[in-house]
Formats: structure tokens, sequence, C-alpha cells
């Protein structure tokens, strides 16, 4: 069985690699900076995923995955007002548009064989919006794009879901302000953040053994802050 994980050298994504490694599964990670010693089992492959045709000659060296995770994202530390277009295209570019385009080209792939799975990370973000305007887009996008391919390729044996964390502790929160993160925790159950690792078991569950009637769902985990 094989996985490819956009964005899998560290944060969720690394966590995400190693679940799906000890579950058995031959695991293709793609990065820009790699993984200098990856664990046996998990390959690393340098790639941008905003550099679409880029993406795509690294992933058909791999070939047809069995499970594809869209975790790759970037955030970034501006208002709605700091935008220029280029930062829109990029931030779409690497969160979004690239992840979709992999996403339809996987599952027909996926769907002319055996079937497959695809869970893309999406966030409370894409669904309360986000002082990262751009970035609660492309999340909103993003599991937006999984109930159309659920919709699409459902019927030939692909699955296609969300998972939507609050904040994780990652190199991703480091542009935080610590009076936000302290006001965001004390807005969950448990006063505190969602490990990496309890993303990735909820991902590697979706991608592994969750029910294939759970398909276009988006599986949220934000302990209480914004119950749908
Ligand atoms: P990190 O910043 O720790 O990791 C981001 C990952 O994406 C890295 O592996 C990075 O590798 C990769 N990446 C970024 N840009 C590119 C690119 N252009 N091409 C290839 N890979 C890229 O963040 P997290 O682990 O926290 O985030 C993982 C996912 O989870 C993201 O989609 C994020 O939006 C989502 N998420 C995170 C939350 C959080 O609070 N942390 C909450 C909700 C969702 P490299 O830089 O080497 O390319």
């Amino acid at each position: 069985m094989k996985a490819i994980i956009t964005g899998g050298n560290r944060g969720i994504g690394l966590e995400i690699a190693k679940n799906l490694l000890s579950r058995g599964y031959e695991v293709h990670v793609l990065s820009r900076s790699g993984i200098s010693s990856p664990p046996e089992g998990i390959i690393s492959w340098t790639a941008d995923v905003s550099d679409f045709e880029q993406t795509i000659r690294i992933v058909d060296k791999i070939g047809t995955p069995d499970v594809l995770i869209n975790n790759a994202g970037i955030m970034n530390a501006k208002t709605a007002s700091d935008y220029c277009s280029d930062e829109i295209l990029h931030m779409l570019n690497v969160n979004l548009i690239s992840a979709v385009r992999l996403s339809v080209r996987l599952a027909e792939q996926m769907a002319n064989s055996s079937g497959g799975r695809i869970v893309s990370m999406g966030s409370i973000a894409g669904e309360i919006g986000h002082p990262d305007i751009w970035y609660g887009i492309s999340k909103a996008g993003i599991m937006n794009a999984m109930r159309s391919l659920a919709r699409t390729y459902g019927p030939r044996g692909v699955v296609a879901n969300s998972v939507a964390p609050g904040p994780v502790e990652t190199e991703m929160m480091k542009n935080i302000p610590e009076d936000r993160k302290t006001r965001l925790k004390a807005a969950t159950i448990s006063q505190r953040f969602c490990s990496a690792e309890e993303v990735a078991a909820t991902v590697c569950w979706l991608a592994t053994d969750a029910p294939t009637f759970i398909n276009g769902e988006v599986i949220d985990m934000n302990n209480g802050t914004n119950y749908r």
C-alpha cells in the first residue's frame, strides 16, 4: 500500500507520515526542504507544490497511490489589506489550486484501478473565517473541493474527506501573538491546543479504517470552539 503526503517533513504532515508507516504503508513525502534522514520506509521528495508541473513529474514517478494526503500549507501574518496579487495567488496555489488539481488527477487514476482515499487538511478557519483572509478562503475551498470529488468519484471507489482542526502547536503558529494563543486555548473545553499526533490519528483513520460511507465530510477537531 502506497501513500503520498504533501508537506510531510515536519509538523502535522510528519506525524501523518509516521502513523501511516506504522500501518505498513510505503510513504512518499513531498516538501521544499525535504527530510534530512527520513525514517526507513519514508521516501522524501523535494518539490514545491505551488509548481504543479514539477509536482506531477514526481507523483508520476511514484505511481498511483492508495492514499493521498493534501497537507502542505502556508499561513501568513498578514491582514486582508496587506496582500498583493502575487501573494494571493501564491497562497491559493499552495493551499488550494495545486491540491485540487493533484486530487483530481490522482482520483481519476484511483478510480481506474482499485479506488483510493484522499484526505485534505482543512481548518476551522475555513468555517468561521481568519485574520489571514486568503488562508481562510483557501481552507473553505479545499473542504468544498473534497465534497465535489466525493460526489464525482465516490461512485467509482474514491473516498475524499477533510479534517478541520482548530489551532495546533506547530511551526505554523510561530507568528501568532501569545495573547491571541492564550485566548484561543481558553475557548476550548480542555484549555489547550490539539496535538499534531491527534490530528494525524484522525487523518489516518479517514485514510484507512473509516467506513467508506463517510465521504465528502469535514471532521471538526476544535474541542468545543465551534460546534456546527
Ligand atoms: P507547518 O508549517 O509545520 O508545516 C507545513 C508543511 O507544508 C511543511 O511540511 C512544509 O514543508 C510544507 N509546505 C509549505 N509550502 C510548501 C510548498 N510550496 N511546497 C511543498 N510543501 C510545502 O504547518 P502544520 O503542520 O501546522 O500544517 C499542516 C497543514 O495543517 C496545513 O495545511 C495547515 O494549514 C493545516 N492546519 C494547521 C493548523 C495549525 O494550527 N497548525 C490548524 C488547522 C489546519 P517545506 O516548508 O519544507 O516546503
